[in-house]
C-alpha cells in the first residue's frame, strides 16, 4: 500500500540534500515532487494544489533550526500538513445515542459495506463488550442478507432476519424495535447499494435514515477507487448527513490518493479503515501515523497496538515467566513463538508498518514468510515431546525420521535446529530481561 507514494516523497528529501536553507528556489523543485507524488496517487487536483500552497507557505516561513535538513524540514512541514489534511486527530466512533446507538453504513455495491458491517460488530463485541445486533436492509440482493447472516454466525453476534417481502424502511424500524426490548447497545445496519449512485437509492437510504435516525452515519468507500471514489463521496455527503467515512480495501493497490481527498471532499473523519478481507481487518484510523506510513516512517505504533490485540495475552505471560525464572529455551517455546507470529499474521502484514528501511533488511532474509512459518512448525510437529525439550539428543538417524514425517529434506531439519541454537543463545543472553520485557511492554 502507498509505496509509490512514499517512494517519490522520500526522493524529495535528496532532492534537497546539500542546501542551506529553503528558498523560493530550491523548494520548487521538492514542491515539484510532492505535487506530482500526490496525483500519481490519485489524490484530486484541487486538494493537491491547496495542499502545495499550504506546504509552500509554512516551509518558506519556517527557519530550517537545529540540526535538521533542509529535507528534513521540509518533509516535516509535508508530515503537519498531511495529518491536517486527513483530520489532524483520530475521530473514533461516537456512540452516545439511548440505546441502542444506531450505526448505519451507505455507499456504493462493492464498497464493502457488509464486510465492514460485521468487522464493525467484531470490534465492538470483542473491545467493548457491546451487545451488538446486525440487520441487512437489502432487500434487492438476497445474497447479501445471507452474507451478513453468515458473518453473523461466524461471529456470534446477533442478527434481525430480513424478510425481502418487506420495504427497507419497515426491516429497519422492526429491527430497532427489536433492539429496543432486548437491550442491545449498538444496531448496526446495513443497506442496499447500487452499481451507481442513482435517485431511488438516495431516496431509500434516506428514508432509513429519518426512520432511525442513526448517531453514525458511515459512508463506506473502495480505496481502490481512487478518484471516483471522492465523487461518490461528494454524492453522498450532499444527500445524507454522514459523521464519518470508512475506507475500505487500503491493502489492495490502492494508491492511497482517496484517503487523503476523502476528507477534503466530504468534510467529515475517516474512522475505520479496512486492511484486509478477513474479519478482524478494520482499523481505527489516525492520521498522525497513517501520515508517517505514508513518509516511510513506519507505525510502530499500530504495530504495537495490533500486536497487542492479537498475541495471547496467558502465552506471552508464559513465555515471559519461563525467561524470569532463568528456564532454558526449548523447541516447545520456539513453537509458541512461531505461533504467536502467525496470529500477529505472519511477518508479511507486520512488513506495511514498519519503517522503510527495516523492510528492505527484513525482505532481504529469506525465511520469513508465512509459508516457512508453516513448515517450520510442520517439523518440530513431527519431534516427540522429549526431542523438543531436549534438541540435543537430535542425532542423524532421528532427524531422518523426522524430515520423513514432516516431508521435507534432512537439510531443513538441520537448518532448523541451527536458527533455534542461535535463538537459544541469543534468549540466553537476553534472559536478564530484554525478550520478557519487551513482551511485557507489549501487553501495555
Ligand atoms: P458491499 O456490497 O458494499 O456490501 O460489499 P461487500 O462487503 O460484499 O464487499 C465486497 C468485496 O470486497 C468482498 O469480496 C469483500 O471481501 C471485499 N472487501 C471488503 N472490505 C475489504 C478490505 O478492507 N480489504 C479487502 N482486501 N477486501 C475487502
Amino acid at each position: 500500500m502507498l509505496d509509490a507514494l512514499t517512494q517519490r516523497l522520500s526522493s524529495v528529501v535528496k532532492t534537497l540534500r546539500g542546501h542551506a536553507r529553503l528558498t523560493e528556489e530550491n523548494i520548487q523543485e521538492a514542491l515539484r515532487e510532492v505535487r506530482l507524488a500526490l496525483l500519481d496517487a490519485d489524490a484530486g487536483l484541487p486538494v493537491v494544489k491547496e495542499f502545495v500552497a499550504r506546504v509552500k507557505e509554512k516551509a518558506l516561513g519556517q527557519e530550517v533550526v537545529g540540526s535538521l535538513t533542509p529535507g528534513q524540514a521540509l518533509v516535516g512541514v509535508v508530515n503537519a500538513e498531511l495529518v491536517n489534511l486527513m483530520g489532524g486527530v483520530g475521530e473514533g466512533l461516537n456512540l452516545a445515542q439511548q440505546p441502542p446507538a444506531i450505526v448505519l453504513l451507505a455507499g456504493l455495491q462493492g464498497a464493502g459495506k457488509t464486510t465492514s458491517a460485521g468487522k464493525l460488530a467484531r470490534l465492538l463485541t470483542k473491545t467493548t463488550k457491546k451487545k451488538v445486533l446486525l440487520v441487512s436492509t437489502d432487500v434487492y440482493r438476497p445474497a447479501a442478507i445471507d452474507q451478513l447472516a453468515t458473518l453473523a454466525k461466524t461471529l456470534e453476534v446477533d442478527l434481525f432476519p430480513s424478510d425481502p417481502s418487506q420495504k427497507p424502511v419497515s426491516i429497519a424500524a422492526n429491527a430497532l424495535d427489536w433492539a429496543k426490548k432486548h437491550y442491545y447497545d449498538v444496531l448496526i445496519v446495513d443497506t442496499a447499494g447500487r452499481l451507481a449512485i442513482d435517485e431511488a437509492m438516495m431516496a431509500e437510504v434516506k428514508a432509513i435514515h429519518a426512520a432511525l435516525n442513526p448517531v453514525e452515519t458511515l459512508f463506506v468507500v473502495d480505496a481502490m477507487q481512487g478518484q471516483d471514489a471522492v465523487n461518490v463521496a461528494k454524492a453522498f455527503s450532499e444527500a445524507l448527513p454522514l459523521t464519518g467515512v470508512v475506507l475500505t480495501k487500503l491493502d489492495g493497490d490502492s494508491r492511497g490518493g482517496a484517503a487523503l481527498s476523502v476528507r477534503h471532499v466530504t468534510g467529515k473523519p475517516i474512522k475505520f479503515v479496512g486492511v484486509s478481507e478477513k474479519l478482524d481487518g478494520l482499523e481505527a484510523f489516525h492520521p498522525d501515523r497513517m501520515a508517517s506510513r505514508i513518509l516511510g516512517m513506519g507505525d510502530i505504533l499500530s504495530l504495537v497496538e495490533d500486536a497487542r490485540s492479537r498475541v495471547d495475552e496467558k502465552e506471552a505471560q508464559k513465555l515471559a515467566d519461563k525467561f524470569k525464572k532463568g528456564k532454558d529455551f526449548d523447541l516447545e517455546d520456539f513453537k509458541a513463538q512461531l505461533q504467536q507470529m502467525k496470529k500477529m499474521g505472519g511477518v508479511a502484514s507486520m512488513m506495511d508498518k514498519l519503517p522503510a528501511q527495516l523492510t528492505q533488511m527484513a525482505s532481504a532474509s529469506p525465511d520469513l514468510g508465512e509459508k516457512a512459518l508453516r513448515r517450520t512448525e510442520g517439523i518440530i510437529n513431527a519431534m516427540t515431546p522429549q526431542e523438543r525439550r531436549k534438541p540435543e539428543i537430535l542425532k542423524a538417524s532421528r532427524k531422518r525420521r523426522i524430515a520423513a514425517g514432516a516431508g521435507v529434506p534432512v537439510q531443513e531439519v538441520n537448518q532448523l535446529l541451527n536458527k533455534f541454537e542461535q535463538m537459544q543463545k541469543m534468549m540466553k543472553m537476553m534472559r536478564t530481561g530484554g525478550l520478557a520485557k519487551m513482551m511485557r511492554n507489549m501487553k501495555g
